[in-house]
């Protein structure tokens, strides 16, 4: 059977090998995105073994405080004369850092949580927050998040499908946090890459895939794209200094072949 971009379904790919086992990816040569025929059967509902201690969870926090920061400025150039207060939906919000800190910096009417885990989503109530099981619980919203999720989601073209269609508000946006894997760590080094994770993730993205996407989609266009480079938390072990030397390189190479990137779509008015 012949294999086609899930995204752009184009036939035209090229493999890329990306670890010291010789696992590989496509790389869809029209749209760019990464993908593979594995099949992933990965229990997010029922994982019950999640870190708990104190120091993963403040590890997390500060990649929230710096992820939060960087949506925050990206709000501020696109968003700035959007009325206020909007109701959000974050789609995966694991510990919900995000939440807890986006909602002190812009009025927020409702913070809606999708989250599948039983335990994450169990975690959060118990904080007082808003939890979802499914899309079907909430009507349209002025803005949905997703951070580093899109790819744990095996029919993911469908997912951005029905949020633009059916759960965004007109002139809604849509933000997404992705690993970039034209970045130069990912293209020079790819055997270094921390973004790989094929286990979990069933697709790599660049911006372009969201070009492509939004070029057929026509329901929504891009308004901002930032890149950034993916935490790389030093320490003292053979991981550890290959993290100091990636993050050297990440220093000295220019913004645009940073290895993450948020991207902010905005659904069309009309
Ligand atoms: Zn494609």
């Amino acid at each position: 059977m012949q294999i086609t971009c899930p995204f752009c379904g184009s036939s035209h790919y090229r493999s890329k090998t990306i670890d010291w086992r010789l696992n590989s990816i496509l790389i869809c040569c029209n749209c760019e995105l990464g993908f593979d025929e594995r099949h992933r059967e990965v229990d997010y509902e029922n994982e019950l073994t999640l870190p708990l201690d104190e120091k993963t969870l403040a590890k997390y926090y500060r990649f929230a405080q710096r992820s939060t920061g960087m949506l925050n400025a990206a709000l501020e150039s696109t968003a700035r004369d959007q009325q206020m207060p909007f109701n959000i939906l974050e789609i995966g919000p694991g510990y919900g850092f995000m939440s807890e800190l986006l909602t002190k910096k812009i009025e927020v009417k409702n913070y809606y949580h999708l989250e599948l885990n039983q335990m994450l989503a169990k975690r959060l109530e118990r904080q007082g927050k808003t939890v979802i099981r499914s899309l079907d619980a909430i009507d349209r919203v002025d803005m949905v998040i997703l951070g580093h999720v899109l790819e744990h989601i095996g029919d993911a073209k469908a997912l951005l499908d029905n949020l633009i269609s059916s759960k965004l508000a007109p002139g809604g946006y849509l933000i997404l946090f992705q690993t970039n894997h034209a970045g130069f760590i990912p293209r020079y080094l790819p055997m270094l890459w921390y973004g790989w994770q094929v286990v979990q993730h069933h697709y790599h993205f660049t911006p372009r895939v969201f070009e492509k996407y939004c070029h057929v989609n026509q329901q929504a266009s891009i308004v901002s794209v930032n890149m950034y480079s993916l935490d790389l938390e030093a320490s003292f072990s053979i991981k550890g200094l290959v993290k100091i030397f990636l993050k050297v390189v990440n220093l000295i190479i220019p913004e645009n072949h940073y290895d993450a990137f948020i991207i902010i779509l905005q659904k069309a008015v009309r």
